[in-house]
């Protein structure tokens, strides 16, 4: 064929896993997501969702996605800027806002356009962005997209995020983008020592609580609260997707740029609005969390258990400190092999290779839900310890 179909050829590690038979992806489920569901026809137990607050079958989030089908119908037909903007975006906005602690917020149809449509906008060309280098892929687009110098300081590696800071132009905006816990390893962004780099050098922080919201602070409002220094940081996204149990994102921060935001995020005027059904589900999940701490409690007593039990069974965890357990595997062809393994064993995990993390970090991810049980955990430890020592990776 062509060049194009050439070139690409070379890469194609998917036909290689296929090949073997290890090919993990686009497994399609045909049932409700909880922490069982069914795939080609076989109960399988689900540790590979984000849904942290177990909230994605919740009675009452179904019935008002329902109830705002009823009433607005199945789409919105139109950007927010324009015929796409109903009276129940602008109510999450304003609640979405006081969740997290901050003025104004806006919400976007996905969490991913949050970050691609934000971060450009923030910083010019005689600007900076500096990231940690393990931020999620649409904080890595979004600086992408912009005009401005991009650094990038070691993970969570506080000094060399010094280096940065001292190597730009004090008079430039410095824009630090950061997740506030990583979504393949589980740990947390060191926060209170970002936000005291940030007044030394003049900088503004924004944070992506995709994997706090619903897990940490007071009624889940997210790492910036559970470490007090919300309102130390300038802005703060996060998604619908995981504890909200709805797919979209937002945005929240002061007044003043909130509304530079809004006239000016591409992803925010260009993009067609959210739907009524997926506005109202986020909404009500909203509610559903700030009304009921059990479900957080809950959320944190399965993983405290499912830590010490991987810990015990002597797999490698690293920093984690939130529901998001990794089990190291270092090897990317065992990290297939052990997934599929696992799901013969009907346990669903996620393998992260990169570039979701480095070529030595590879990994199988396991994460934790309010709903999971503990004699769920007890048999995904035993399955998984059975395959990792197979294949060698533990003792
Ligand atoms: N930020 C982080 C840290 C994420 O993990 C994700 C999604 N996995 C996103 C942003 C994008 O959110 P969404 O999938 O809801 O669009």
């Amino acid at each position: 064929m062509g060049l194009l179909q050439d070139k690409l050829a070379k890469y194609d590690l998917p036909q290689q896993y296929m090949a073997m038979g290890v090919y993990p992806y686009f497994r399609t489920i045909d049932s409700h997501q909880d922490t069982e569901v069914l795939m080609d026809g076989k109960k399988v137990l689900m540790f590979g969702s984000n849904a942290y607050t177990g909230l994605t079958y919740d009675k009452r989030i179904i019935e008002a996605a329902k109830a705002a089908t009823d009433k607005y119908g199945t789409g919105c037909a139109g950007s927010r800027l324009l015929n796409g903007t109903l009276d129940i975006h602008v109510e999450l906005e304003k609640e979405l806002a006081e969740f997290v602690g901050k003025d104004d917020s806006l919400c976007f149809s996905t969490g991913f356009t949050v970050n691609e449509g934000v971060i450009p906008q923030l910083t010019g060309r005689n600007d900076y962005i500096i990231c940690d280098d393990r931020v999620h892929a649409s904080i890595v687009d979004g600086r992408r997209l912009s005009f401005s110098t991009q650094l990038k300081y070691k993970h969570n590696d506080m000094a060399d995020l010094e280096k940065e800071l001292q190597k730009c132009d004090p008079d430039a905006i410095k824009l630090i983008v950061v997740d506030s816990v990583f979504s393949m390893e589980g740990d947390l962004a060191n926060l209170p020592e970002i936000v005291r780099l940030k007044k030394k050098y003049n900088a503004s922080i924004m944070v992506d609580e995709a994997h706090g919201l619903g897990v940490f602070g007071k009624q889940g409002r997210g790492v910036c609260d559970h470490f007090g220094v919300t309102e130390d940081i300038d802005l703060i996204m996060g998604t619908f997707s995981k504890s909200l149990a709805s797919i979209g994102g937002f945005v929240a921060g002061d007044a003043s740029v909130i509304n530079w935001l809004r006239h000016n995020a591409r992803s925010y005027i260009f993009q067609a609005s959210n739907t009524p059904a997926a506005t109202a589900a986020a909404r009500e999940a909203l509610h559903i969390i700030m009304n009921e701490p059990e479900r957080q409690q809950r959320l944190w007593d399965i993983t405290n258990y499912a830590l010490k039990k991987f810990r015990d069974a002597g797999f490698e965890i690293g920093e984690t400190e939130s529901p998001i357990i990794p089990l190291y595997v270092r090897d990317a062809e065992k990290t297939f092999v052990v997934t599929k393994m696992a799901f013969d064993e009907g346990i669903f995990i996620n393998p992260v290779i990169p570039p979701a993390c480095a070529p030595q970090d590879t990994l199988v991810r396991v994460a934790l839900m309010a709903t999971h049980t503990k004699d769920q955990v007890d048999y995904a430890v035993e399955k998984l310890t059975k395959c990792f020592r197979a294949l060698g990776v533990i003792e």
